[in-house]
């Protein structure tokens, strides 16, 4: 079987997609290389008990490490999920995105570069906010092919490092592919992020902190469709490509949260609490705009509606 390396693979989409190839039986080992952040989840990689993982504890900035992992294993595939993902954390400190989500990049890309199989393939996992914000949700949707225009220095490293990718492509003839998601939701996903704060507030009758109004738009996508889109397009899909992986439609803030606690108080939990609208994120972006027709045909794509999404993560939080 082949070995595949999943880097940031016990972050929160990581660990799913570590799930994904556990059940489809394609690739052995499943070599899970992550820095262990604060975002990181081991004890969720531990629990799937599979003899075809093997953890390494690194730094993706860390060639020689990189280098003895490629060296040990026959790797034909790697997925990089490796990053600093949390926007508001990037606008108060963004150092370590860039060292991450650029200088880290650029080294794994050059282990890679060097020792991948030759018929092997890279995925850099990226974002729809490299496409920026538009001014409003009926502007015309961003293709592929559209220009860059990240507003927030998460989306500017995050769009830094779409680009050095592309490079190693044009200059290197360097096999591999662009995977733009929107934005994730799901099972065991850190609290700092907007649905699981939100619920864990509602769980706690505490106020829910909205930016703004509340009026601003993003297009949910449930982390198993994610992972299924990311597998079947390293399967299916071409080198040197970008793909968008759209979610199952817009939502704006404010309604996405009076949804979740009309779902909570139908399964029997009464929120007591009230939604605080706070100072807006800086340079907070109103919605992107994202195609997603380009994957038609190349990958199942059988999307979870946002409100059953929801209701599981919900039925999950009650039970525990
Ligand atoms: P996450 O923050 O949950 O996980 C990132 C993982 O990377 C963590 O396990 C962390 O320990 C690891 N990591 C961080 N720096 C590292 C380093 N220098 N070396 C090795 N490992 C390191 O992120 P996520 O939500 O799983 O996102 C994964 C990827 O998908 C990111 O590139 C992100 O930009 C992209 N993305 C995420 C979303 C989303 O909604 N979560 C949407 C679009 C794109």
């Amino acid at each position: 079987m082949k070995a595949i390396l999943v880097t940031g693979g016990a972050g929160f989409i990581g660990k799913h997609f570590v799930k994904l190839l556990i059940e489809k039986d394609l690739y052995d080992p499943i070599i899970v290389y992550d820095q262990l952040t604060y975002a990181s989840d081991l004890d969720y990689i531990k629990s799937l008990r599979s003899n075809k993982i093997i953890f390494i504890h690194g730094d993706i900035n860390d060639h020689s490490k990189l280098e003895k992992v490629f060296k040990n294993n026959f790797i034909d595939k790697v997925v990089n999920f490796a990053a600093e993902s949390h926007v508001d954390r990037s606008i108060h400190s963004s150092r370590s995105f860039f060292m991450t989500n650029v200088l880290g990049l650029q080294t794994l890309l050059e282990v890679s570069r060097a020792n991948l199989n030759k018929d092997g393939l890279f995925i850099q996992i990226s974002t729809d906010e490299v496409y920026g914000g538009s001014l409003s949700i009926d502007s015309p949707l961003n293709h592929e092919g559209s220009p860059l225009n990240p507003r927030n220095p998460y989306a500017a490293s995050k769009a830094s490092g779409d680009l050095l990718v592309k490079s190693y492509e044009h200059t290197y003839n360097f096999s591999s592919m662009i995977i733009r998601l929107t934005n994730n939701y799901g099972l065991h996903q850190n609290k700092e992020k907007l649905i699981p704060k939100v619920m864990d507030h509602i769980l706690n009758h505490q106020p829910i902190p909205l930016y703004g109004d509340g009026n601003y738009y993003r297009n949910w996508l449930y982390v198993e469709d994610a992972c299924q889109g990311i597998y079947d397009l390293m399967e299916k899909g071409h080198k040197q490509e970008i793909y968008n992986l759209v979610g199952s439609g817009l939502v704006s803030n404010v309604a996405l949260v009076h949804d979740i606690i009309q779902s909570f108080n139908f399964h029997g939990h009464v929120y007591k609490g009230h939604i605080d609208f706070v100072n807006d994120r800086l340079g907070h972006d109103l919605v992107y705009l994202v195609d997603g027709r380009k994957v038609q045909g190349l990958i199942a794509r059988e999307l979870k509606p946002l409100k059953e999404g929801l209701t599981i993560l919900i039925e999950d939080i009650l039970n525990k």
